[in-house]
């Protein structure tokens, strides 16, 4: 296993040049290393070069920038009145998100941060401006209304930042970017990023930034077949719902085994601990944790005593783990490179499987040039929703309860029931008892947190109007008339086909094993699958229409709890 301490992270950063106080801010922030824009902006801006970063958001375009512009303003002093550093952002999101990031990463330093944008009252912004601070990350029409006003004063200003420039055109700012730069000292530093470089961009670079180091992040072409066959979706996520999007992935899912990869140490933490606090067996591992503590994570998780490993890329690299049957992405990762890596820890061996990614609507760039640089197509699909989730949820429980039925030794509880049916209808009874059940066996009882729908900013707007593959919730069966039998009674629900899997109770399957192995080894959407039966010896598991043959096919070469497995259309020999 690849082993990064604690040392090697600082000296990652460190040896960029950065000031310590940022390197231990950054260490407490959980980075484990660059990315390849921090690694290739942040030495020439310390030098004081201009620069042009074509990058999309997703790369840590945001640090790139400013960690390397604080220490230049810390390095000032006090001597200069007013804001050093002007950062300006299309939106008013981004002015408070690059605003947050330069305070956490500038908290070190003692630099002020203040983000000014449109639709804000103008008082707090103008008590802040008279206060003094030392950055302004503004949007162009609001910075130009404080500049007009005399209450935003650029003279003293050592750099300025234009991130997302192709979008502030797009916008319809030039102008107003045009004015702004024109109250700036010439001497400045001149920074511009942005994720493509039409003619218009390059105009403004030439006019206004002096032998800029050019750096181009993520436009390269990884090498024809080195991203493994594996189903890849995306689900385009707001980042405040991102916890509850992947455990609603993860419920309809149900991999039988699988990473989940975050960027930051803390994140792993945090998700490692509020997804074992729901019922998943989760346990983190990153680079902070010792040789003994990762060793004994690995162990647990290669023996099947845990079902979801939360990692960062450097702890995960050089693992080999078989038999995973997903990769979640929690974050786009920040180059295609690490995206192949972290995927083909499922596409082992010929074997297919399941790589998804949650994406913030601003990422869908980061996607595109993951999908130009790998050659293959990241499929955008609609999140399960509440209805597909407490289906699926149903779906368990009544196939619990039935293992519970065929399993016997149940007359002890025969009283229970007797005594109640006196005063109740026995279904009422039954009834309640299944909602008993339901609770105890869910992951999570707490009622299902409602995710917006968001579209993928620009490009992907169209695509993200179609529904999932298969068009269908998984479904549960109903048997509203009578007591349950050993199978449904007729056929699957129209527009599903029942396959029969010679593996059954015997073989020690679990509903969960069906659905991970059919979903990681055809490539198929959680929702594709609907109810499961589990025998003795063989199991019943209805797909939709359209990827049963998928399904058929991809499960000739399978395993299913280490045994080959025949699997074909019930009926048929
Ligand atoms: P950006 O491309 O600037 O929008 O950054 C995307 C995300 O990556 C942000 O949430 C950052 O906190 C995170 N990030 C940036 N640099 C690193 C790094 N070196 N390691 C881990 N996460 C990072």
């Amino acid at each position: 296993m690849a082993v990064t301490t604690v040392e090697q992270v600082v000296v990652g950063f460190g040896a960029l040049g950065l000031d310590a106080r940022l390197v231990e801010a950054l260490k407490a922030l959980g980075y484990e290393e660059p990315t390849p824009i921090q690694r290739e902006a942040i030495p020439p801006l310390l030098e004081g070069r201009d620069l042009i970063g074509q990058a999309a958001t997703g790369t840590g375009k945001t640090a790139a920038f400013a960690l390397p512009m604080l220490q230049r303003v810390a390095e000032q002093g006090e001597e200069r009145q007013g804001p050093s550093l002007l950062v300006l952002v299309p939106t008013r999101e981004l002015a408070m998100q690059v605003a947050e990031a330069m305070h956490r990463y500038g908290r070190s330093l003692g630099t002020s941060v203040l983000p000014v944008y449109g639709g804000q009252a103008y008082g707090p912004q103008l008590r802040r401006l008279e206060r003094g601070v030392d950055v302004v990350v503004a949007t162009p029409g609001r910075a130009l209304d404080h500049i007009r006003r005399g209450s935003l004063r650029l003279e003293s200003i050592a750099a300025v930042v234009l991130d997302e420039a192709d979008e502030m055109l797009d916008m319809g700012f030039a102008e107003d970017i045009e004015a702004i730069l024109s109250e700036t000292p010439d001497t400045r530093q001149t920074l511009l990023f942005s994720a493509t470089l039409p003619p218009r961009i390059a105009a403004i670079a030439r006019r206004h930034l002096t032998d800029p180091t050019k750096i181009k992040i993520g436009g390269e072409r990884l090498p024809a077949g080195s991203a493994p066959r594996v189903r890849q979706t995306a689900y385009i996520v707001p980042r405040a719902h991102k916890l509850a999007a992947l455990g609603r992935v993860l419920d309809i899912e149900a991999p039988g085994s699988a990473i989940v990869f975050c960027r930051r140490r803390t994140e792993v933490d945090e998700l490692a601990e509020t997804l074992s606090g729901r019922g998943y067996g989760a346990e983190a591992l990153h680079g902070g944790m010792t040789q003994e503590q990762r060793s004994r994570v690995m162990k647990r998780f290669r023996a099947g005593g845990v079902d979801l490993l939360i990692a960062t890329d450097v702890a995960a690299r050089g693992l080999d783990i078989e038999h995973l049957s997903h990769v979640f992405n929690y974050d786009v990762p920040c180059e295609p490179e690490s995206y192949v890596h972290r995927i083909g820890r499922v596409g082992r061996a010929g074997r297919e499987g399941v790589a998804i990614t949650l994406a913030e609507p601003r990422e869908h760039r980061q996607l595109l040039a993951i999908e130009r640089a790998t050659r293959q197509k990241i499929e955008i699909s609609r999140l399960p929703t509440i209805a597909d989730l407490r289906a699926r949820k149903l779906e368990i429980t009544r196939a619990a309860i039935r293992e519970a039925i065929l399993a016997g030794d149940l007359d002890h509880f025969r009283v229970v029931v007797e005594s109640l049916s006196d005063e109740f209808d026995v279904m009422q009874v039954a009834l309640a008892a299944v909602k008993l059940a339901h609770r105890a066996d869910g992951p999570d009882d707490t009622e299902p947190e409602e995710i917006p729908e968001v579209a993928p900013r620009g490009e992907r707007e169209r695509e993200s109007e179609r529904p999932p593959r298969g068009g269908r919730p998984a479904r549960a069966y109903q048997d509203d008339d009578g007591p349950p039998r050993r199978r449904p009674k007729g056929g699957p629900r129209g527009g599903m086909t029942r396959l029969f899997i010679n593996a059954g109770r015997e073989a020690g399957v679990r509903p969960q094993d069906l659905v991970g192995a059919i979903t990681g080894e055809a490539g198929i959407a959680g929702q594709d699958v609907g109810a499961i039966e589990i025998a003795d010896r063989f199991s019943l598991v209805d797909v939709t229409d359209e990827v049963a043959n998928d399904v058929i096919h991809a499960m000739r070469s399978a395993k299913l709890k280490g045994r080959k497995i025949k699997v074909r259309r019930e009926g048929e020999r």
